[in-house]
């Protein structure tokens, strides 16, 4: 049950991340995004420099990592 309800929240908060991330195409910086596509969460500046291409803050990346349901 709480695998599923994730599921759903990750693919929807991925949905949401993507569009969001479509309309603002600009809040990409050089070291990455500044804010996390899944929750508009802003990623801290230490984990933005740690991880050059993260687009996620760390809870939502370990969501994404664990969870490949997408497909
Ligand atoms: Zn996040």
């Amino acid at each position: 049950m709480d695998e599923i309800d994730a599921a759903q929240k990750a693919e929807r908060l991925f949905r949401e991340g993507a569009l969001a991330s479509m309309r603002r195409p600009k809040a990409a910086t050089r070291e990455g995004l500044t804010h996390c596509v899944d929750c508009g969460e802003e990623i801290p500046e230490k984990r933005r420099l740690a991880v050059p291409n993260c687009c996620r803050c760390l809870e939502c990346q370990e969501e994404h990592e664990r969870g490949d349901t997408w497909r």
